[in-house]
Protein backbone atom coordinates (compact mmCIF):
# COMPACT_ATOMS: atom_id res chain seq x y z
CA UNK A 1 0.00 0.00 0.00
CA UNK A 2 1.14 3.83 -0.83
CA UNK A 3 0.06 6.89 -0.96
CA UNK A 4 -0.28 9.29 -3.88
CA UNK A 5 -0.52 13.18 -3.79
CA UNK A 6 -3.78 14.63 -4.41
CA UNK A 7 -2.36 17.41 -6.56
CA UNK A 8 -1.02 14.49 -8.84
CA UNK A 9 2.54 16.72 -9.01
CA UNK A 10 4.60 14.51 -6.07
CA UNK A 11 5.91 10.98 -6.34
CA UNK A 12 3.96 8.34 -4.40
CA UNK A 13 5.20 7.16 -0.21
CA UNK A 14 4.41 4.94 1.90
CA UNK A 15 2.70 5.21 5.27
CA UNK A 16 5.62 6.28 6.98
CA UNK A 17 6.78 8.90 4.94
CA UNK A 18 3.05 10.36 4.36
CA UNK A 19 2.66 10.37 8.36
CA UNK A 20 6.29 12.06 9.06
CA UNK A 21 6.02 14.67 6.24
CA UNK A 22 2.17 15.31 6.74
CA UNK A 23 1.40 16.87 3.03
CA UNK A 24 3.32 15.78 0.15
CA UNK A 25 5.79 18.20 -1.66
CA UNK A 26 3.16 19.88 -3.96
CA UNK A 27 0.57 20.28 -1.08
CA UNK A 28 -1.68 17.83 -1.70
CA UNK A 29 -3.40 15.52 0.65
CA UNK A 30 -2.26 12.07 0.18
CA UNK A 31 -4.78 9.23 -0.70
CA UNK A 32 -4.04 5.36 -0.60
CA UNK A 33 -3.85 3.80 -3.86
CA UNK A 34 -5.71 1.35 -3.24
CA UNK A 35 -8.81 0.86 -0.73
CA UNK A 36 -8.40 -2.05 1.02
CA UNK A 37 -11.70 -4.91 0.25
CA UNK A 38 -12.57 -6.97 3.03
CA UNK A 39 -14.91 -10.01 2.15
CA UNK A 40 -18.17 -10.61 3.49
CA UNK A 41 -16.36 -13.57 5.59
CA UNK A 42 -14.27 -10.51 7.44
CA UNK A 43 -16.94 -8.92 7.80
CA UNK A 44 -19.08 -11.07 9.51
CA UNK A 45 -16.02 -12.00 11.91
CA UNK A 46 -15.74 -8.39 12.91
CA UNK A 47 -18.99 -8.73 14.07
CA UNK A 48 -17.93 -10.02 17.30
CA UNK A 49 -13.92 -9.25 17.32
CA UNK A 50 -12.95 -7.79 20.17
CA UNK A 51 -11.97 -3.67 19.59
CA UNK A 52 -8.15 -4.11 20.14
CA UNK A 53 -8.02 -6.71 16.76
CA UNK A 54 -10.65 -5.17 14.98
CA UNK A 55 -8.25 -2.04 15.00
CA UNK A 56 -5.37 -3.89 14.25
CA UNK A 57 -6.94 -5.83 11.31
CA UNK A 58 -8.53 -2.69 9.66
CA UNK A 59 -5.13 -0.63 9.91
CA UNK A 60 -2.91 -3.05 9.01
CA UNK A 61 -3.59 -2.73 5.45
CA UNK A 62 -3.15 0.93 5.61
CA UNK A 63 0.53 1.27 7.84
CA UNK A 64 1.65 -1.37 4.64
CA UNK A 65 4.26 -2.93 6.60
CA UNK A 66 6.23 0.20 7.67
CA UNK A 67 5.24 -1.14 10.90
CA UNK A 68 5.44 -4.51 12.64
CA UNK A 69 2.99 -6.21 13.45
CA UNK A 70 3.61 -6.44 16.79
CA UNK A 71 3.88 -3.04 17.43
CA UNK A 72 1.14 -2.35 15.27
CA UNK A 73 -1.11 -4.53 17.38
CA UNK A 74 0.30 -2.61 20.44
CA UNK A 75 -0.46 0.71 18.95
CA UNK A 76 -4.36 -0.27 18.28
CA UNK A 77 -4.83 -1.56 21.65
CA UNK A 78 -3.41 1.81 23.24
CA UNK A 79 -5.31 3.63 21.06
CA UNK A 80 -8.94 2.55 21.63
CA UNK A 81 -8.44 1.97 25.19
CA UNK A 82 -11.72 3.48 26.09
CA UNK A 83 -15.30 3.19 25.15
CA UNK A 84 -17.40 3.81 22.57
CA UNK A 85 -20.54 3.22 23.79
CA UNK A 86 -24.07 3.61 22.01
CA UNK A 87 -27.15 4.84 23.38
CA UNK A 88 -30.39 5.44 22.48
CA UNK A 89 -32.11 8.72 22.34
CA UNK A 90 -35.31 8.55 21.02
CA UNK A 91 -37.04 5.73 19.03
CA UNK A 92 -35.48 6.26 15.88
CA UNK A 93 -31.87 8.31 16.69
CA UNK A 94 -29.72 6.54 18.49
CA UNK A 95 -25.96 8.38 19.52
CA UNK A 96 -22.51 6.76 19.58
CA UNK A 97 -20.44 8.75 22.05
CA UNK A 98 -16.95 9.10 20.68
CA UNK A 99 -15.86 11.30 23.83
CA UNK A 100 -14.70 9.06 26.87
CA UNK A 101 -10.85 9.52 25.94
CA UNK A 102 -8.67 11.66 28.02
CA UNK A 103 -9.71 14.86 26.47
CA UNK A 104 -13.34 14.65 25.94
CA UNK A 105 -13.42 14.53 22.36
CA UNK A 106 -13.18 12.31 19.51
CA UNK A 107 -9.65 13.70 18.29
CA UNK A 108 -8.22 11.73 20.68
CA UNK A 109 -8.24 8.37 18.83
CA UNK A 110 -6.35 10.52 15.49
CA UNK A 111 -4.21 12.28 18.17
CA UNK A 112 -2.94 8.93 19.92
CA UNK A 113 -2.44 6.53 16.39
CA UNK A 114 -0.75 9.00 14.97
CA UNK A 115 1.62 10.04 17.95
CA UNK A 116 2.65 6.39 18.96
CA UNK A 117 3.56 5.89 14.88
CA UNK A 118 5.55 8.72 15.14
CA UNK A 119 7.07 7.53 18.27
CA UNK A 120 7.80 4.09 16.52
CA UNK A 121 9.26 5.67 13.60
CA UNK A 122 11.71 7.88 16.13
CA UNK A 123 12.78 5.27 17.30
CA UNK A 124 14.15 3.24 14.17
CA UNK A 125 15.36 6.30 13.27
CA UNK A 126 17.88 7.14 16.20
CA UNK A 127 18.62 3.30 16.37
CA UNK A 128 19.45 3.56 12.46
CA UNK A 129 21.44 7.16 13.72
CA UNK A 130 19.21 8.61 10.86
CA UNK A 131 17.68 10.89 13.03
CA UNK A 132 19.53 14.65 12.65
CA UNK A 133 16.98 17.15 13.99
CA UNK A 134 14.40 16.43 16.46
CA UNK A 135 10.65 15.95 14.80
CA UNK A 136 8.43 18.80 15.63
CA UNK A 137 4.83 18.75 15.34
CA UNK A 138 3.25 21.90 15.09
CA UNK A 139 -0.42 22.45 15.62
CA UNK A 140 -2.77 25.49 15.26
CA UNK A 141 -5.73 24.52 17.38
CA UNK A 142 -9.14 26.21 18.18
CA UNK A 143 -9.26 23.95 21.10
CA UNK A 144 -10.46 20.31 20.83
CA UNK A 145 -7.22 19.45 18.47
CA UNK A 146 -4.58 20.72 20.70
CA UNK A 147 -6.15 19.19 24.40
CA UNK A 148 -5.88 15.83 22.07
CA UNK A 149 -2.57 16.09 20.22
CA UNK A 150 -1.31 17.52 23.87
CA UNK A 151 -2.45 14.49 25.00
CA UNK A 152 -1.89 11.94 22.32
CA UNK A 153 2.04 12.55 22.40
CA UNK A 154 2.74 13.70 25.73
CA UNK A 155 5.93 11.36 26.88
CA UNK A 156 6.33 10.65 23.01
CA UNK A 157 10.44 10.50 22.72
CA UNK A 158 11.49 11.81 19.95
CA UNK A 159 9.09 13.85 18.86
CA UNK A 160 8.07 17.09 20.46
CA UNK A 161 5.09 19.21 19.98
CA UNK A 162 4.16 22.98 19.79
CA UNK A 163 0.23 23.88 19.87
CA UNK A 164 -0.77 27.69 19.35
CA UNK A 165 -4.45 28.64 20.82
CA UNK A 166 -5.85 31.73 20.88
CA UNK A 167 -5.48 34.13 23.87
CA UNK A 168 -8.90 33.67 25.57
CA UNK A 169 -11.27 31.85 23.01
CA UNK A 170 -10.71 28.41 24.63
CA UNK A 171 -12.70 26.72 27.28
CA UNK A 172 -11.05 27.13 30.49
CA UNK A 173 -11.07 23.40 30.28
CA UNK A 174 -9.83 23.03 27.14
CA UNK A 175 -7.11 25.50 28.25
CA UNK A 176 -6.05 23.52 30.85
CA UNK A 177 -5.94 20.27 28.38
CA UNK A 178 -2.99 22.61 26.36
CA UNK A 179 -1.18 24.28 29.14
CA UNK A 180 -0.55 21.49 31.98
CA UNK A 181 1.22 18.96 29.88
CA UNK A 182 4.80 19.92 30.27
CA UNK A 183 7.67 17.62 29.22
CA UNK A 184 7.65 17.32 25.32
CA UNK A 185 4.43 19.57 24.77
CA UNK A 186 5.07 23.70 23.86
CA UNK A 187 1.66 25.56 24.74
CA UNK A 188 2.04 29.07 22.50
CA UNK A 189 -0.98 31.78 23.45
CA UNK A 190 -1.08 33.68 20.38
CA UNK A 191 -2.46 37.38 21.37
CA UNK A 192 -4.31 36.48 18.22
CA UNK A 193 -7.64 34.48 16.47
CA UNK A 194 -7.79 31.09 15.15
CA UNK A 195 -6.83 31.96 11.90
CA UNK A 196 -3.58 34.12 13.12
CA UNK A 197 -2.92 30.94 14.70
CA UNK A 198 -3.12 28.71 10.91
CA UNK A 199 -1.56 31.19 8.81
CA UNK A 200 1.60 31.13 11.73
CA UNK A 201 1.87 27.31 11.06
CA UNK A 202 1.13 27.31 7.35
CA UNK A 203 4.06 30.06 7.12
CA UNK A 204 6.34 28.00 9.42
CA UNK A 205 5.92 25.12 6.65
CA UNK A 206 6.83 27.29 3.97
CA UNK A 207 10.11 29.08 6.01
CA UNK A 208 13.81 27.75 4.54
CA UNK A 209 15.35 28.84 7.55
CA UNK A 210 12.79 26.71 9.99
CA UNK A 211 12.91 23.74 8.23
CA UNK A 212 16.40 23.53 8.27
CA UNK A 213 16.76 23.98 11.69
CA UNK A 214 13.45 21.47 12.67
CA UNK A 215 11.91 18.33 11.10
CA UNK A 216 8.26 19.73 11.01
CA UNK A 217 4.90 17.92 10.69
CA UNK A 218 1.14 19.47 11.21
CA UNK A 219 -1.02 16.91 13.53
CA UNK A 220 -3.81 18.15 11.49
CA UNK A 221 -6.33 15.67 9.77
CA UNK A 222 -4.61 15.98 6.23
CA UNK A 223 -1.77 13.40 7.92
CA UNK A 224 -3.38 10.34 7.09
CA UNK A 225 -2.16 8.79 10.66
CA UNK A 226 -4.50 11.07 12.04
CA UNK A 227 -7.04 10.74 9.45
CA UNK A 228 -7.45 7.02 8.90
CA UNK A 229 -7.91 5.62 12.34
CA UNK A 230 -11.13 7.66 12.82
CA UNK A 231 -12.69 4.80 10.52
CA UNK A 232 -12.53 2.53 13.65
CA UNK A 233 -15.83 4.83 14.82
CA UNK A 234 -17.31 3.09 12.19
CA UNK A 235 -16.53 -0.39 12.72
CA UNK A 236 -17.68 0.15 16.71
CA UNK A 237 -20.41 1.73 15.93
CA UNK A 238 -21.72 -1.15 13.57
CA UNK A 239 -21.05 -4.28 15.74
CA UNK A 240 -23.34 -2.41 18.80
CA UNK A 241 -25.55 -1.33 16.02
CA UNK A 242 -26.31 -5.43 14.50
CA UNK A 243 -25.86 -6.23 17.99
CA UNK A 244 -28.89 -3.82 19.00
CA UNK A 245 -31.00 -3.40 15.38
CA UNK A 246 -29.93 -6.68 13.99
CA UNK A 247 -28.07 -6.51 10.29
CA UNK A 248 -31.03 -5.92 8.54
CA UNK A 249 -31.66 -2.62 9.74
CA UNK A 250 -29.69 -0.16 7.42
CA UNK A 251 -27.19 2.32 9.67
CA UNK A 252 -27.25 5.45 8.50
CA UNK A 253 -24.78 8.07 10.17
CA UNK A 254 -24.77 11.55 10.70
CA UNK A 255 -21.89 13.08 11.74
CA UNK A 256 -20.79 16.87 12.69
CA UNK A 257 -18.14 18.17 10.02
CA UNK A 258 -15.95 20.90 9.94
CA UNK A 259 -12.98 19.89 8.23
CA UNK A 260 -14.77 16.26 6.77
CA UNK A 261 -12.08 14.14 8.12
CA UNK A 262 -14.63 12.41 10.30
CA UNK A 263 -16.76 11.42 7.78
CA UNK A 264 -14.79 11.29 4.78
CA UNK A 265 -13.11 8.21 7.00
CA UNK A 266 -16.36 6.63 7.05
CA UNK A 267 -17.25 6.97 3.83
CA UNK A 268 -13.42 4.67 3.26
CA UNK A 269 -14.87 2.26 5.74
CA UNK A 270 -17.70 2.02 3.58
CA UNK A 271 -16.06 1.78 0.39
CA UNK A 272 -13.85 -0.97 1.68
CA UNK A 273 -16.77 -3.04 2.55
CA UNK A 274 -18.41 -2.21 5.45
CA UNK A 275 -22.14 -2.35 4.87
CA UNK A 276 -23.13 1.18 6.33
CA UNK A 277 -26.40 3.23 5.16
CA UNK A 278 -26.84 6.65 3.87
CA UNK A 279 -24.04 9.58 4.99
CA UNK A 280 -25.08 13.05 6.53
CA UNK A 281 -22.79 15.33 7.07
CA UNK A 282 -24.24 17.91 9.41
CA UNK A 283 -23.12 21.34 9.68
CA UNK A 284 -23.68 24.93 11.03
CA UNK A 285 -23.77 27.74 9.27
CA UNK A 286 -20.04 26.92 7.90
CA UNK A 287 -22.23 25.23 5.21
CA UNK A 288 -20.32 25.12 1.88
CA UNK A 289 -20.75 21.38 1.33
CA UNK A 290 -24.65 21.80 2.15
CA UNK A 291 -24.76 24.24 -0.53
CA UNK A 292 -22.77 22.31 -2.79
CA UNK A 293 -24.92 19.28 -2.58
CA UNK A 294 -28.07 21.73 -3.54
CA UNK A 295 -26.11 23.84 -6.05
CA UNK A 296 -22.98 22.12 -7.70
CA UNK A 297 -21.49 25.29 -6.48
CA UNK A 298 -17.97 25.06 -4.70
CA UNK A 299 -18.18 28.10 -2.83
CA UNK A 300 -15.72 28.32 0.13
CA UNK A 301 -16.02 31.44 2.37
CA UNK A 302 -13.90 32.87 5.55
CA UNK A 303 -15.43 30.29 8.62
CA UNK A 304 -17.90 32.58 10.79
CA UNK A 305 -17.98 31.35 14.30
CA UNK A 306 -20.31 29.34 16.08
CA UNK A 307 -20.94 28.23 19.69
CA UNK A 308 -19.99 24.39 17.57
CA UNK A 309 -16.61 25.93 17.19
CA UNK A 310 -14.70 22.73 16.02
CA UNK A 311 -16.31 23.49 12.36
CA UNK A 312 -15.73 26.60 12.26
CA UNK A 313 -14.49 25.92 9.07
CA UNK A 314 -14.94 27.73 5.32
CA UNK A 315 -13.03 25.40 3.17
CA UNK A 316 -13.33 21.85 4.26
CA UNK A 317 -9.87 20.19 3.80
CA UNK A 318 -10.90 16.69 3.65
CA UNK A 319 -13.36 16.87 1.19
CA UNK A 320 -11.20 16.55 -1.79
CA UNK A 321 -10.90 13.35 -0.43
CA UNK A 322 -14.50 12.79 -0.17
CA UNK A 323 -14.18 13.80 -3.92
CA UNK A 324 -11.55 10.88 -4.61
CA UNK A 325 -13.59 8.34 -2.93
CA UNK A 326 -16.47 8.96 -5.38
CA UNK A 327 -14.24 8.95 -8.10
CA UNK A 328 -15.37 13.09 -8.85
CA UNK A 329 -18.80 12.05 -9.79
CA UNK A 330 -21.17 14.60 -8.26
CA UNK A 331 -24.68 12.29 -8.88
CA UNK A 332 -22.55 9.54 -6.91
CA UNK A 333 -21.82 11.91 -3.87
CA UNK A 334 -25.25 13.26 -4.16
CA UNK A 335 -26.64 9.40 -4.10
CA UNK A 336 -24.44 8.67 -0.93
CA UNK A 337 -24.06 11.91 1.24
CA UNK A 338 -26.62 14.82 2.18
CA UNK A 339 -26.43 17.97 4.43
CA UNK A 340 -27.82 19.63 6.70
CA UNK A 341 -26.91 23.22 8.10
CA UNK A 342 -28.15 25.08 11.56
CA UNK A 343 -27.93 27.85 13.15
CA UNK A 344 -26.63 28.75 16.89
CA UNK A 345 -30.50 29.63 17.70
CA UNK A 346 -31.32 25.77 15.97
CA UNK A 347 -28.56 24.42 18.32
CA UNK A 348 -29.18 25.75 21.51
CA UNK A 349 -33.43 24.74 21.20
CA UNK A 350 -32.25 21.53 20.40
CA UNK A 351 -30.27 20.75 23.25
CA UNK A 352 -32.96 22.27 25.74
CA UNK A 353 -35.21 20.15 24.02
CA UNK A 354 -33.52 17.05 23.69
CA UNK A 355 -33.28 17.35 27.79
CA UNK A 356 -36.44 18.34 28.22
CA UNK A 357 -37.88 15.42 26.41
CA UNK A 358 -35.16 12.24 26.94
CA UNK A 359 -32.70 13.81 29.46
CA UNK A 360 -29.87 13.11 27.06
CA UNK A 361 -27.72 16.46 27.14
CA UNK A 362 -26.13 16.89 23.79
CA UNK A 363 -22.96 19.37 22.80
CA UNK A 364 -23.45 21.89 20.36
CA UNK A 365 -21.75 20.10 17.97
CA UNK A 366 -23.76 16.40 18.26
CA UNK A 367 -27.32 18.82 18.50
CA UNK A 368 -26.91 19.89 15.31
CA UNK A 369 -26.30 16.33 14.23
CA UNK A 370 -29.30 15.38 16.09
CA UNK A 371 -31.70 18.23 13.97
CA UNK A 372 -29.94 16.86 10.66
CA UNK A 373 -30.69 13.33 12.05
CA UNK A 374 -34.35 14.33 12.67
CA UNK A 375 -34.84 16.14 9.17
CA UNK A 376 -32.93 12.78 7.44
CA UNK A 377 -35.62 10.86 9.24
CA UNK A 378 -38.77 12.65 8.05
CA UNK A 379 -37.63 12.87 4.63
CA UNK A 380 -36.51 8.77 4.28
CA UNK A 381 -39.77 7.27 6.34
CA UNK A 382 -39.47 4.67 8.90
CA UNK A 383 -35.25 5.53 8.72
CA UNK A 384 -33.29 4.78 11.98
CA UNK A 385 -29.75 6.90 12.30
CA UNK A 386 -26.43 6.74 14.06
CA UNK A 387 -25.36 10.04 15.42
CA UNK A 388 -21.73 10.25 16.58
CA UNK A 389 -21.50 12.74 19.59
CA UNK A 390 -17.95 14.23 19.37
CA UNK A 391 -17.42 16.08 22.27
CA UNK A 392 -18.48 15.92 26.02
CA UNK A 393 -21.27 18.56 26.69
CA UNK A 394 -18.89 19.73 29.84
CA UNK A 395 -16.58 21.50 26.67
CA UNK A 396 -18.95 23.63 25.76
CA UNK A 397 -20.75 24.94 28.93
CA UNK A 398 -21.79 28.38 28.62
CA UNK A 399 -23.98 26.89 25.61
CA UNK A 400 -25.13 23.68 27.20
CA UNK A 401 -25.49 24.97 30.51
CA UNK A 402 -27.78 28.23 29.82
CA UNK A 403 -29.70 25.39 27.37
CA UNK A 404 -30.86 23.20 29.89
CA UNK A 405 -31.11 25.39 32.57
CA UNK A 406 -28.30 24.03 35.40
CA UNK A 407 -24.94 22.83 35.89
CA UNK A 408 -23.32 19.86 33.74
CA UNK A 409 -21.03 17.63 36.66
CA UNK A 410 -16.94 17.39 35.25
CA UNK A 411 -16.31 13.83 34.77
CA UNK A 412 -13.57 12.48 37.10
CA UNK A 413 -11.26 12.09 34.29
CA UNK A 414 -10.78 15.74 34.00
CA UNK A 415 -11.20 16.68 37.68
CA UNK A 416 -7.73 16.52 37.99
CA UNK A 417 -7.04 19.73 35.68
CA UNK A 418 -8.74 21.44 37.42
CA UNK A 419 -5.90 21.96 40.59
CA UNK A 420 -3.20 22.66 37.84
CA UNK A 421 -1.38 25.55 36.80
CA UNK A 422 -1.39 27.14 33.55
CA UNK A 423 2.41 27.32 31.53
CA UNK A 424 1.99 28.89 28.37
CA UNK A 425 4.24 31.45 26.06
CA UNK A 426 2.42 34.42 25.24
CA UNK A 427 3.61 35.67 21.43
CA UNK A 428 2.29 37.66 19.35
CA UNK A 429 -0.01 37.26 16.04
CA UNK A 430 2.57 37.60 14.06
CA UNK A 431 5.04 35.17 11.88
CA UNK A 432 7.68 36.97 12.69
CA UNK A 433 7.80 36.84 16.20
CA UNK A 434 6.98 33.08 16.36
CA UNK A 435 9.87 32.25 14.19
CA UNK A 436 12.91 34.57 16.31
CA UNK A 437 11.29 32.19 19.29
CA UNK A 438 11.98 29.13 17.31
CA UNK A 439 15.35 29.55 15.97
CA UNK A 440 16.10 30.91 19.45
CA UNK A 441 15.33 27.62 20.66
CA UNK A 442 16.73 25.52 17.80
CA UNK A 443 20.05 25.58 19.59
CA UNK A 444 19.25 25.11 22.58
C1 LIG B 1 -13.02 18.42 15.13
C2 LIG B 1 -14.42 18.32 15.60
C3 LIG B 1 -15.50 18.17 14.69
C4 LIG B 1 -15.30 18.20 13.19
O1 LIG B 1 -14.63 17.05 12.70
P1 LIG B 1 -14.03 17.07 11.21
O2 LIG B 1 -13.35 15.76 11.09
O3 LIG B 1 -13.12 18.23 11.14
O4 LIG B 1 -15.19 17.21 10.28
C5 LIG B 1 -16.77 18.01 15.19
N1 LIG B 1 -17.01 18.04 16.52
C6 LIG B 1 -16.01 18.20 17.42
C7 LIG B 1 -16.35 18.25 18.86
C8 LIG B 1 -14.69 18.33 17.00
O5 LIG B 1 -13.71 18.51 17.90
Amino acid sequence: MHYYSLGKQSPNVDFKTAAITGQAPDKGLYFPTTIPQFTPEQIERFKTLDKATLAFEVMKPYVGGTIDDTSLQQICAETINFEFPLVPITENIATLELFHGPTLAFKDVGARFMSRCLGYFAKQESAAILQSKPNTVLVATSGDTGGAVANGFLGVEGVNVIILYPKGKVSPIQELQLTTCGQNITALEVDGTFDDCQAIVKDAFMDAELNAAYKLTSANSINVARWLPQQLYYFFAWQQWVAKYGDQTPMHIVVPSGNFGNICAGMMAKASGLPLGHFVAACNVNNVVTRYLQTGNYEIHKAVATVSNAMDVGNPSNFIRIMEIIQNNFESLQKGLSSYSYDDAATASAIHRVYKTTHYILDPHGAIAFLAAEQFIKEQEGARSLILETAHPVKFPEVVEEAIGQTIEIPDSVKYLLGKEKVAIPIGASFAGFKDWMLSKAGS
